[in-house]
């Protein structure tokens, strides 16, 4: 029994190991990624119930590692922000999408554009400055321009982040609040926050067309959303009943694989296209 219980040991620790060297060996590739090439940026359409058309392209990170394949933003991200690369990537996503929506405006597919932020780009001071840097540089309007925030990252250190948050509206830039109903805050401080719209989580409206329990919890999101006078989105739709639901909820805008899952530029617009003529 004493050699089992160490064998069981061994194979923790092993795998302990095992996970520890693949995140030092991904920080170091993750250094030399945008150099090389290897970070693409997706997108998916975030749309508008009311007009039926695409109101925003969400830029998503991809990594295609040339030995480990394609490597979740959910994985390499938190080690960005580990390491403190999490600024460049940020500066990256940005850049390259807004000159992606730039070149489709100019193409006369009339869209916005949403970016996540990290929790660390709200603690950034420059942040504000290279966002207004970058909106000009592409004469993108400013009102096209969503950043995603999670709940969580704004009660961190409210203070700091409420200043870079006005900063950036102040350039005319929209606020969404990304998984909302997942983090800790409080209504209150939610209602103070300088935000236009609030997303809600997936893990709430992925099985809407199943679980009751789930309607009443995005009605009552709805709910809250509409009386502080903000846009609600829904992420995670991937049956037309989830859909219906939402509709009938007056949820404002919806997303998720049901319309189309994040995809390279090329892609986005022949679906949008596909979309926008049926
Ligand atoms: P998020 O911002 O909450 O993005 C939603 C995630 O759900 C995306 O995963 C998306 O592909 C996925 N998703 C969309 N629709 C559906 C659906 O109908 N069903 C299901 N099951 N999933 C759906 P992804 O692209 O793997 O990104 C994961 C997370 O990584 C994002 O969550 C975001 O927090 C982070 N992330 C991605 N790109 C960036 C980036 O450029 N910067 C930062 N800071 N974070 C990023
Ligand atoms: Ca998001
Ligand atoms: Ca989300
Ligand atoms: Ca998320």
């Amino acid at each position: 029994e004493a050699k089992q219980a160490q064998r069981r040991v061994a194979v923790y620790q092993t795998g302990h190991d095992e996970t520890h060297l693949r995140r030092i060996g991904l920080i170091s590739d993750l250094r030399r990624a945008r150099e090389r090439d290897e970070l693409r940026v997706f997108y998916q359409p975030k749309v508008d119930l009311r007009s039926g058309r695409v109101a925003h392209a969400e830029a998503l990170l991809r990594w295609q590692h040339p030995a480990l394949g394609t490597i979740s933003p959910d994985e390499f991200i938190p080690l960005a922000e580990h390491c403190g690369l999490i600024h460049e990537i940020t500066a990256f996503v940005l850049a390259a999408g807004l000159q992606q929506a730039s070149a489709w405006r100019e193409d006369g597919l009339e869209i916005g554009l949403a970016v996540n932020l990290s929790p660390m780009d709200l603690l950034d001071a420059r942040l504000p400055d290279r966002v207004a840097g970058l909106l000009q540089a592409h004469r993108f309007p400013a009102q096209e321009l969503i950043l995603e925030i999670t709940e969580s990252t704004v009660m961190r250190d409210v203070q700091s982040a409420l200043i870079t948050m006005r900063a950036l509206r102040a350039l005319g830039v929209r606020l969404s609040i990304d998984d909302f109903g997942t983090g800790h805050s409080s209504l209150a401080q939610l209602r103070s926050l300088p935000v236009d719209e609030i997303k809600i989580d997936k893990s709430f409206v992925m099985r809407l067309d199943t679980n009751p329990e789930d309607t009443v919890i995005v009605r009552s999101a709805i709910e809250i959303g509409h009386n502080m006078g903000l846009v609600v989105i829904a992420e995670g739709v991937e049956q037309s009943g989830s859909l219906e639901i939402l509709q009938r909820l007056h949820c404002d805008m919806v997303q998720g694989y049901f319309f189309s899952k994040p995809v390279p530029a090329e892609d986005f617009r022949r679906w949008h296209d596909d979309f926008q003529a049926n």
